[in-house]
């Protein structure tokens, strides 16, 4: 090996891996519907791989899903049931009583430490369901057997993903749109981390849509999250759409109690609220750290060196999350920092899983 060479395979800035989305796996049913076409031609050069099933490749046994993070593959499948689930005790919602989710695409493109799905799926692979008409039948038998008739049906469709930052690849989030529009009794979430709304910006804004906005403050977001873009940027998105006429709510969540977490958080709230008045917002959620022990213990099996995992965490039922007593100071001071800008019966704090 020459000097060269070793200097070559010694710099750690020299990547070793595929580029993302360099191969696609497409189950053989999947080649009938529209949305693989589309999928397709978003990624011209990719490498195609006929599958039978697509549990075949994401499935499979000892995958590093944060080695797969580097080099993500796209897997186009046709969803069979279920497709709708009962939104689980850490999906956040205090206002609603028939809450579901669903997913036109397992996994993100961004890559958050404190993301359950490291722990939740096998492969860090993106899957993306074709078969649209399929889960809009089934939201329809939803919306029809909610068990709470006086209230419509909350579905999140971006629980397992950011549907918006794909958006740009598969128009998952424009045709969600278009068939809410004339539903009634129905009120989909997209939460979304993303800044790019060039996408949805043209569409005549409906009711039936709630976009939901994760802000980070950019020191949390430099730590913890791996690609998401800034705060500024994602606020001017938020700008965009609340001119647009849309519903927006606003997610601090997870709020994490790092060092100097007060001056970090109210420095968040200060520029969001310079920017957003409370009345152009539906409402706002927070929440800590949390997430189902099983999920939590898998990745912290994989990351030995994480201060995130190793940190003194408190745990209720199946749940690990921030102790009663720190839960409980930094709502109170979170109450102070944002009642000047908003009303608190706006705002819903996760609390527990009970
Ligand atoms: S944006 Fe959300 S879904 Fe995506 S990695 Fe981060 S926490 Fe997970």
């Amino acid at each position: 090996m020459t000097n060269t060479t070793e200097t070559k395979h010694l710099n750690k800035s020299v990547n070793y891996f595929q580029p993302e989305f360099s191969h696609i796996y497409i189950e053989e049913e999947a080649l009938k519907w529209d949305r693989t076409e589309e999928a397709l031609s978003s990624f011209p050069n990719a490498e195609r791989i006929p599958i039978t099933d697509y549990k075949q490749i994401f499935n499979r046994p000892n995958q590093n899903i944060f080695s797969q993070h580097n080099s993500k593959k796209l897997i186009l499948a046709v969803k069979k049931d279920p497709f709708l689930y009962r939104g689980s005790d850490i999906l956040q919602d205090t206002q609603y009583q028939n809450i579901y989710y669903t997913t036109p695409l397992i996994n993100c493109v961004y890559h958050c430490d404190y993301c359950f799905l490291h722990g939740m799926y096998p492969s860090a692979n993106l899957v993306a369901f074709v078969n649209d008409s399929d889960f809009y039948n089934a939201v329809d038998e939803g919306i029809m057997g909610r068990n709470f008739k006086s209230e419509p049906l909350l579905l999140s469709i971006a629980y397992n993903n950011d549907l918006l930052a794909f958006e740009n690849k598969v128009s998952y989030c424009k045709n969600w749109i278009e068939y809410a529009k004339n539903k009634n009794n129905l009120l989909i979430e997209i939460r979304t981390k993303c800044a790019n709304v060039n996408s949805i910006k043209e569409i005549t804004s409906n009711p039936n849509i709630l976009f939901a906005w994760t802000l980070t403050p950019n020191e949390i977001r430099r730590k913890y999250e791996q690609f998401t873009p800034s705060l500024e940027k994602r606020l001017d998105a938020l700008e965009i759409i609340i001119s647009k006429g849309w519903k927006v709510r606003i997610c601090v969540d997870p709020v994490l109690y790092v060092n100097d977490w007060e001056s970090i958080y109210n420095n968040l709230f200060d520029k969001l609220f310079s920017r957003i008045k409370h009345e152009q917002i539906s409402d706002m959620v927070i929440g800590v750290f949390r997430m189902n022990k099983n999920y939590f213990n898998r990745i912290r099996a994989q990351k030995p060196n994480s201060e995130l995992y190793y940190q003194n965490w408190g745990q209720s039922d199946n749940i690990i999350e921030s102790s009663e007593s720190v839960k409980s100071v930094m709502y109170d001071k979170i109450e102070e920092m944002i009642n000047k800008y908003i009303p608190l019966e706006k705002v819903y704090f996760w609390k527990n899983a009970s």
